[in-house]
């Protein structure tokens, strides 16, 4: 559609009207940032103040930025546990908020080994909507013709469950898949997907994903784009497709969908689709049946122009094996979001992963950033080129100064609006999927699983460290053991170590757990026993590049591939994890 030239854009020059439209609200919001922000913060402090968690803090109706930085602390989730605790056993009084609760996110951070709890609200939805709606426009601007075909997506919905007082709580894209928002989207040329709402919604992985790239593979000439939320699931669905690809050949030949989809609106759904097709089934029989899967998605999707998933933060580790089956097609980082409330958006969304930057859209939540070492809170237009931050929400659903533990660098501004690259969260030791695992929960579990070694042939863990194994589908955590072995005639057996395998995934928090039992995107936990005096050359590895010994501390994650080589040439055994741990949805009760 040839576009009014004064539409056009400071960001480029927009695809379409609905685009135009979109494009310059995220001028009007970046130019006003500081004003935007200061009439967001007064608003909500406007709407909440009579709730039970402003009035302890005595604002006295003021709804200024000093009053309120003077007077309200900033806070973690463990300090509003007790707040979110009452909510969720059924407490409707204005606590937090003064709309009521809707329902609570549950967040993939845990707190005490479970998932966080996110209270949020209603018109909650129409701010994320509003964000994902600015998505497309941006990407019209640097790749053309995204309304000549469609997009494969790979998108999930997990279990959910209920609080004691009856509020659902589930992930915030579960949330948004189920809402209304998203099943009833009105047709847009620019985003249309290949997986139908009737798979993307059902509950079970395997039919879901199974239909997914059933219908992936039936229009692979009108894809145009391939993604998934993080680089992770991208991966799985390849995996899912090395794994199944006779099936899918088999289906498609016949034009008979594959007995184990049960799911009766899927079966109805597919049968309007999926129609005799030998020639599409032999080509996918070809494709796949070689052990080189090397640009496999250009092979089968030949018109994909890029991969949408974010591959920033902890799925940076994925960037090589995504380039090995996409013959290095660029990657789209698009957004920014969290359970707590959605950041932002990426203004140049083909620029290389590792310079990836989002803007902070400053109509989405009151924002507040902590320099790393320092304990004062800036503004969101006040923050400095080059420097680090913790970002620090306040959001409509009631959260005031929460630390959400991520941590950014200004790369630079778009008008007043910061543009930040995503350092790392807070505390995160290791990650595959979803999971975080921070350095006590490991250790934990590594004294947990060491109690078992102990009783059963008297030894101990004498020094540990840990990978996170991402060169196979789907990753593991790797554990290194230096034992120290107290009588040499009580060797720990193999079945000793594995027991220690899963007594740790058992120790591990609920979405380490759920990954591995509901997801499968984590594989079974190893450890590799490493032989004595390993610790040490680590130690000595260390200081001969710099380390000082006084203040040398063995690392309990490693990823620098020298180290890595170093320990897997000292490994005298191997042992996996030898069943699931236990995961159920519910939640235990603190
Ligand atoms: P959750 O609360 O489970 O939705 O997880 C939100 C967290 O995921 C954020 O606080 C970040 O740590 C991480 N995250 C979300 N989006 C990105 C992104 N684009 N790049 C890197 N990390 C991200």
């Amino acid at each position: 559609m040839a576009v009014d030239s004064n539409l056009s854009s400071p960001l480029g020059p927009p695809a379409c009207e609905k685009d135009a439209k979109a494009l310059r609200f995220i001028e009007e919001m970046t130019r006003n940032a500081d004003t935007v922000q200061e009439n967001l913060l007064a608003e909500i402090l406007a709407r909440n103040a009579n709730t039970e968690y402003l009035r302890r803090f005595n604002l006295g109706g003021a709804t200024d930025r000093d009053t309120f930085k003077t007077k309200i602390p900033v806070i973690t989730y463990e300090d509003l546990q007790p707040e979110i605790q009452r909510i969720a056993d059924g407490d409707r009084s204005p606590i937090l908020s003064s709309h009521p609760i809707s329902e609570f996110l549950t967040s993939s951070g845990t707190s005490a080994g479970e998932r966080k709890l996110m209270p949020t609200i209603k018109e909650e939805l129409d701010r994320r909507q509003l964000l994902y709606s600015l998505l497309m426009p941006v990407m019209n601007l640097y790749v053309p013709g995204l309304d000549k075909g469609k997009g494969m997506y790979f998108l999930f919905v997990k279990s959910e469950t209920k609080t004691p007082g009856g509020l659902p709580a589930r992930p915030v894209l579960t949330s948004y898949y189920k809402s209304e928002h998203f099943r009833s989207r009105p047709y847009d040329p620019y985003n249309v997907y290949t997986s139908p709402n009737e798979a993307i919604l059902c509950p079970d992985s395997f039919q879901s994903m199974y239909t997914q790239m059933l219908c992936g593979l039936l229009d692979r000439l009108s894809v145009l784009r391939v993604g998934a939320v993080f680089a992770s699931g991208l991966l799985r669905a390849i995996r899912f497709l090395q794994l199944h690809w006779s099936r899918f050949a088999h289906d498609i030949e016949l034009g008979c969908l594959d007995s184990e989809i049960t799911d009766p609106s899927i079966r109805q759904c597919m049968s309007g689709i999926l129609k005799p097709d030998p020639v599409l089934a032999e080509f996918i029989r070809r494709e796949c049946k070689s052990d080189n899967w090397e640009r496999i998605i250009t092979r089968i999707w030949p018109n994909t122009k890029y991969l949408d998933v974010i591959v920033t933060g902890a799925m940076a580790q994925y960037i090589p094996t995504l380039e090995y089956y996409s013959g290095g097609l660029p990657m789209a980082c698009t957004m920014y979001a969290s359970s707590e409330c959605y950041f932002g958006l990426n203004l140049n969304p083909m620029s290389k992963p590792s310079e990836v930057s989002y803007t902070i859209m400053p109509n989405m939540a009151y924002f507040e950033f902590i320099p790393l070492g320092g304990t004062k809170a800036v503004e969101l237009v006040d923050v400095k080129i080059g420097k680090e931050y913790e970002l620090v929400v306040t959001t409509y659903a009631g959260l005031c100064r929460y630390r959400v533990g991520d941590i950014l660098r200004v790369t630079g501004f778009h008008n007043s609006a910061p543009q930040f690259h995503f350092v790392r969260r807070k505390n995160v030791l290791l990650s595959i999927d979803s999971d975080k695992t921070d350095e006590s929960e490991l250790q934990k579990a590594v004294e947990n699983a060491s109690k078992i070694l102990h009783e059963e042939c008297g030894s101990r863990v004498a020094e540990y460290t840990s990978y996170a194994d991402t060169s196979t589908i789907p990753g593991h955590y790797v554990l290194y053991w230096e034992l120290l072995v107290r009588d040499e005639a009580r060797q720990p057996s193999h079945e000793t170590v594995t027991r220690c395998c899963l007594e740790m995934e058992e120790s591990l928090n609920s979405v380490y757990r759920q990954n591995r039992v509901a997801d499968n995107s984590v594989g079974p936990l190893e450890i590799r026993v490493v032989r004595n005096g390993t610790f040490e050359e680590l130690m000595d590895y260390a200081i001969s590049r710099g380390a000082s010994i006084n203040q040398y501390k063995v690392p309990r994650c490693v990823n620098f591939t020298p180290i890595v080589e170093l320990l897997d040439s000292r490994v005298v055994s191997a042992h996996f994890s030898p069943s699931l741990p236990h995961w159920t949805p519910e939640r235990r009760r603190r």
